[in-house]
């Protein structure tokens, strides 16, 4: 076993010495199993909530209801849930009350996937009931159950399957293609908040363009907020070279592909931070820009290196181009800029008015853009003195 698991044996030993079960579940177990890197753990108990909030003196309620105990352990916060089931789904969506159990089978029984309802015990055996090492082994992802009857219980477990697929590089079992494709309507059910943090991780994923397909394949693009017409867009996505792409420039670039002319509102659909939506815009703005012209000095400084890179990215991508030396030519030219931002020039109105004694006016301004285009240019050196001579000689 390793490491995070280690660290988390003492945290059974003490749930065990209490009189109850408990288990490493869930995506930790899944990537352990794989040979990837594991950063939290989580574990399943038959204790109920308050009995692990009497065993350990530091915990935080993060959602009893639903039976999780976060608790802090030598500095490191473990989440515990008691062992449930999600008996009674309403409306294709995840239940609002779940039901405590006593064992782990019934809580092996009620997660989504096959590789995902394994448990292990602190010396490290595999409880594996649904058989998810196959699946695991031969890279597939399986409902555990009939495909049919999980889907309709909670409809997210569609988009789900899809960003394992871009994470995992697995395949989808055939049943549970077939399943997503006749359900696919039923994820107009579930919020957008829900499907925003799974197709930000498919997004994000290794296997993204397989997964994109899939979304189009499937027809579950037509539920995902403002996609409905964009079969075609998601097919030549998914044919592009994205896997390099971070995730601000992949909602970028679905933006240019769908020929998204408002974008706002646009990603407001998705519930997206006002901040996030922000800096996405000014990625398609500046991609549109290097589309007329390649970077200067004076577009490198009203733009900023972090979003420059990002559109010259983008741009590479359109021209089936490797973008690495025109993205470290860029970063040599604006880091040779003699400012960066308005507020590092040597003169400012004031000193403008003083030396023409004249009244403050729109001159001001004009007048200090062109000492700031001569300044990043190198025409005059940002100093007083140089740029007063320049100004009257
Ligand atoms: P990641 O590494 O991305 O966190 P994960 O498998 O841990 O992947 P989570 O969303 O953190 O995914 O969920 C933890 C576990 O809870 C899953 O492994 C699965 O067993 C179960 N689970 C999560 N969401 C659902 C769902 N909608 N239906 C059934 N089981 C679920
Ligand atoms: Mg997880």
């Amino acid at each position: 076993m390793n490491k995070p698991f280690l660290k988390a044996v003492p945290i059974i030993e003490k749930i065990e010495k209490a009189g109850h079960e408990a288990y490493f579940v869930g995506g930790a177990v899944r990537d352990f199993l794989l040979g990837k890197e594991i950063d939290d753990v989580d574990i399943a108990t038959s204790a109920l909530p308050d009995e692990i909030q009497s065993i350990f003196p530091k915990t935080v309620d993060v959602g009893i209801e639903h039976g999780t105990v976060l608790i802090i352990y030598e500095h490191e916060s473990y989440e515990v849930t008691t062992f449930r089931t999600e008996s009674e789904y309403e409306n294709y969506r995840k239940p609002k009350e779940v039901h405590f159990v006593r064992s782990l089978l019934e809580d092996l029984k009620r997660r989504d996937f096959t590789m995902n309802a394994i448990a292990m015990t602190k010396n490290g055996e595999i409880i594996d009931p649904f058989h998810g090492q196959d699946a695991i082994k031969n890279k597939i992802i399986k409902t555990v159950g009939l495909p049919e009857e999980r889907f309709r219980e909670d409809a997210l477990r569609m988009m789900r399957a899809i960003r394992f697929v871009s994470q995992l590089d697995f395949q989808l079992d055939e049943k549970t293609y077939e399943s997503i494709c006749q359900n696919q309507h039923l994820l107009q059910h579930i919020s957008v908040e829900r499907i925003l943090v799974e197709f930000e991780k498919l997004l994000q994923g290794k296997s993204r363009k397989k997964a994109l397909k899939l979304i189009a394949d499937s027809d579950l693009y037509q539920w995902l907020p403002g996609l409905k017409d964009k079969k075609a867009s998601l097919y030549s996505i998914s044919e592009m070279n994205i896997e390099d792409l971070n995730l601000e420039e992949m909602w970028a670039i679905l933006m240019i592909v769908m020929e998204v002319s408002n974008i706002p509102p646009f990603l407001k659909m998705w519930r997206m931070p006002g901040k996030k939506i922000k800096k996405i815009q000014s990625i398609c703005k500046a991609y549109e820009m290097r589309k007329k012209e390649r970077w200067s000095k004076k577009t490198l400084y009203q733009t900023g290196l972090s979003i420059a890179l990002m559109a010259e990215h983008i741009f590479s991508i359109f021209e089936q181009k490797d973008p690495t030396n025109e993205l470290n030519k860029i970063t040599f030219i604006y880091h040779s800029l003699p400012i960066k931002h308005r507020s590092e020039l040597s003169v400012n109105g004031n000193d403008l008015i003083q030396w023409e004694n004249k009244k403050s006016g729109p001159w001001v301004k004009q007048r200090l853009e062109l000492i700031e285009e001569a300044v990043i240019n190198g025409i005059v050196q940002n100093e007083k003195e140089q740029i007063r001579k320049w100004l009257y000689s």
